[in-house]
């Protein structure tokens, strides 16, 4: 869901201080590219990312944007939405939600369906530990639904 305003205001807060808590410059660039992330619902890759940066950062380079997000990851500020394709896809919403994959156009949308958060973790995952989960499910958006894509991008999972 896109924030408001205000929370759009809090997460730069946190930007702030987690910066300096981790002895990192905070680059006015930074700021603009995570509140453009911030302010992003369709999980961009880094190159739409650049493309919505461009008016205020005219000259930021695409290597800028990818070291950009590095940082943010790290820093625990977004995350990188693991999608296959041809290119990375990030998010800003850290709360904890699921996706609908569209494997017609590409499109990732968030979903907070009840049900997928209750899933019961089956036991002895080969002695993994499990701290939390995400759900992507896969299938065709209601726009694809309707009108059917030129092609289906083969190189999306099945699963
Ligand atoms: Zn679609
Ligand atoms: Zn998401």
């Amino acid at each position: 869901m896109k924030p408001s305003p205000k929370q759009v205001a809090a997460r730069l807060d946190e930007l702030v201080e987690r910066c300096r808590a981790a002895g990192m410059n905070l680059t006015p660039q930074r700021t603009v590219i995570y509140r453009a992330l911030l302010e992003s619902e369709d999980h961009p890759s880094p190159e739409l990312l650049r493309d919505r940066v461009k008016q205020q950062l005219p000259a930021v380079s695409l290597a800028t944007i990818y070291k950009t997000l590095d940082v943010l990851v790290e820093l625990g500020l977004a995350a990188e939405v693991p999608v296959t394709g041809n290119t990375k896809r990030y998010e800003g919403n850290m709360d904890g939600h699921h996706h609908l994959v569209c494997t017609g156009c590409g499109s990732v949308t968030d979903t907070n369906a009840p049900a997928l958060s209750k899933l019961e973790l089956p036991k002895g995952l080969r002695g993994f530990l499990p701290k939390r989960y995400s759900v992507h499910v896969h299938g065709l958006c209601s726009t694809c639904r309707s009108t059917p894509p030129k092609k289906e991008k083969k190189s999306w999972p099945k699963n």
